[in-house]
């Protein structure tokens, strides 16, 4: 048995920790875009041993071992829930199963284990986050994607290495906007570049409402000058 207060910080670490899963998972894939197959990697190295996936998949074996265990060993938990977060809100709501066992190492390994991974996640999202995607490569033929640097005010392709003033960048997208065919998560990042920030819930709307229609079906895309007129339209409706 150990002590209350001991016992009710583990509670919160793993209550932590399923705050911090979505948050780790920002730094799992920062890439995004039109060429998302095959991409590699980000090349930027974390400075540290933590890796977002590795640590993922720590937190993943942690929460199905303690998960696992309060199946076989409680009658009220009938089932795992399927997502992570809902794992560790499970174990945390349930510390005392394991802080209040008669094998004090059971209690103690329950507590390490939050604290360690508290502080991994800490390690992790201490660092810059990724540079954000910000919409097509502006050279050619060049399939990649550019990648904002809101530091430098630059924009940098990941495939080709075209890096350009994001102010240049941006322009470049406005006169192409005619040509560039772009899913719903591109297109809000596109309207946002733009200066027409528009709320992923209304493109939902003009989507459904036909207002908008999608260029090829699978994948969806959409042309980037249509939403951009409408985003426009709407615009000066909402200032008149
Ligand atoms: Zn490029």
């Amino acid at each position: 048995m150990i002590d209350t207060p001991t016992a009710s910080e583990a509670a919160d670490n793993w209550r932590r920790l399923a705050e911090l899963v979505p948050l780790v998972r920002l730094y799992l894939e920062p890439r995004r875009g039109h060429s998302e197959a095959g991409r590699t990697a980000p090349k930027s190295k974390p400075p540290l041993d933590v890796d977002a996936s590795d640590l993922l998949l720590y937190l993943d074996v942690s929460a199905s071992f303690y998960c696992s265990a309060l199946l076989m060993e409680t009658n009220d938990v009938k089932r795992m829930p399927d997502a992570l977060e809902d794992q560790l809100r499970l174990i945390a709501k349930r510390y005392g199963h394991f802080t209040a066992d008669a094998d004090e190492k059971i209690a103690l390994d329950f507590c390490d284990e939050a604290q360690e991974l508290v502080r991994k996640v800490e390690v992790l999202v201490i660092q810059p986050l990724p540079p954000q995607w910000a919409g097509p490569c502006a050279m050619g033929e060049c399939d990649g994607g550019m990648f904002q640097s809101k530091a430098q005010g630059t924009a940098k392709c990941d495939t080709c290495g075209a890096l350009m003033t994001f102010s240049d960048w941006a322009e470049w997208l406005a006169r192409k906007a005619e040509i560039v065919l772009m899913d719903r998560g591109e297109i809000l990042v596109a309207l946002k570049t733009l200066g027409h920030p528009t709320k992923s819930k209304t493109l939902d709307q003009w989507v459904t409402r036909k207002r908008v229609l999608a260029v090829t079906v699978a994948p969806e895309m959409f042309r980037l000058s249509e939403v951009l007129g409408l985003a426009e339209k709407s615009k000066r409706r909402v200032a008149a």
